[in-house]
């Protein structure tokens, strides 16, 4: 409920929230499939139309299967569960109301589901609630879980903080362990880049840099586990290591993904214009019951991370470029890789080059381009850190 609480405040300060409560509007309101069932239910949309945004919260109970959304402050007046558009592709939907302005929606579901997003667009006129389901097997099926966070950072004890501290970088190289990534002629993607990633480490503690790593040695670490890291050790940014093979046909040389905001940045702007942005996950509890409202948080917080990675890209395409380094020639790149989802810590994702690449590999064997490279990525970061200290009148050592 502390996610609920904290979400309860920043909605209250919304003007569009007055004394009024926030309608149904039936008619704008639908369930609906989303693709087929090939043999079990369908994945199914659930669209709630309301006047206003309101604080909510999703999650699934089982026996039987149920999707329950709550709604603070919304009327659902006399509008009839089985009168929704749709109603007919699940057992039964019930709603009414909850306790206090709460109202409940209780949807039964035709199998075990998951969440798969659930999320809110306020709009000038309305606002459109989300919650996107997607069936799965019954072993699969978590009730009260927090699958809309799947691959998102648990909380942790936070080391405490120091602002005039020592600039502090996550290494991440990434695989390890059973997986050793992409192989090519003896050679393993996750070796490669753990030798690399401790090179980055020496150069950056020579700078007097705080350079941590997600792992030191060839050993497997879940990359809910690498984000975990990160913040933990309250990282000002982040820096995935990689040598993929090459997908087919695209050019080699080092690339550089930041994650792709395109679907979500929209909402998440129109919120956050109304609040503060990084004080908006500080003490958030991420993996709370209420996945819903995390994940609005959560889009929220990156609208303000987003073009502080997209600035770190920029700093090492153009200190890879005065090193004369293979770059390919779409250098920066919008991914969506599960490590690059930190919230509030600006992250990217380095493909060093690509080990089915003759030229790459024979670089990343190469001490000495692995030299000039690591100067490059060090130099950028000292200068995205000059960038940030000077954003935010922070100094640095
Ligand atoms: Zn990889």
């Amino acid at each position: 409920m502390r996610m609920l609480a904290l979400v309860l405040t920043l909605l209250l300060g919304l003007p569009v929230l007055g004394n009024e409560p926030a309608r149904l509007d039936l008619g704008g309101s639908a369930l609906v499939a989303t693709g087929r069932g090939w043999g079990g239910p369908p994945p199914l949309e659930l669209r709630l139309s309301l006047t206003a945004p309101v604080p909510f919260g999703a999650f699934l109970v089982g026996d039987p299967a149920r999707l329950v959304v709550d709604l603070e402050g919304a009327d659902l007046g006399a509008a009839r569960p089985e009168d929704l558009f749709g109603a007919n592709l699940v057992p039964a939907i019930r709603w009414g109301r909850h306790e206090g302005r709460w109202s409940r929606i209780v949807v039964e579901l035709p199998g075990p589901y998951r969440i798969d997003s659930a999320g809110q667009w306020p709009g000038a006129q309305s606002s459109d609630l989300r919650v996107r389901l997607r069936p799965v097997a019954a072993a699969d099926f978590a009730p009260r879980s927090s699958a809309a966070l799947r691959g998102l950072p648990d909380p942790v004890p936070l080391d405490p903080p120091a602002p005039d501290g020592p600039l502090t970088v996550m290494l991440d190289p990434g695989h390890g362990g059973f997986d050793p990534g992409a192989l090519a002629e003896g050679e393993s993607e996750a070796n490669l880049v753990l030798v690399f990633a401790l090179e980055l480490q020496a150069a950056l503690r020579d700078r007097g840099v705080d350079a941590r790593m997600t792992r030191q040695d060839d050993s497997f670490v879940a990359l809910d586990q690498r984000m975990t890291a990160a913040r933990q050790a309250r990282a000002d940014l982040f820096i995935s290591l990689h040598a993929d093979a090459l997908p087919e046909g695209q050019a080699a040389g080092a690339t550089i993904y930041v994650w792709n905001p395109a679907a979500d940045r929209r909402a998440a702007e129109q919120l956050a214009l109304h609040h503060g942005r990084r004080d908006l996950v500080a003490g958030a509890d991420l993996t709370g019951q209420d996945d819903a409202l995390a994940g609005v948080l959560m889009d929220m917080a990156r609208t303000d991370t987003q073009p502080r990675s997209e600035l770190f890209a920029r700093w090492l395409t153009s200190r890879m470029a005065l090193s004369g380094l293979d770059m390919h020639p779409r250098p920066v790149q919008p991914g969506t890789y599960v490590v690059l989802k930190s919230p509030d810590i600006p992250s990217v994702l380095l493909e060093l080059g690509f080990i089915s690449d003759h030229d790459d590999r024979a670089n990343l064997l190469n001490p000495a381009w692995r030299e000039r490279m690591v100067r490059a990525v060090a130099d950028a970061a000292a200068g995205w850190a000059r960038d940030e200290a000077a954003r935010t009148g922070r100094l640095r050592q």
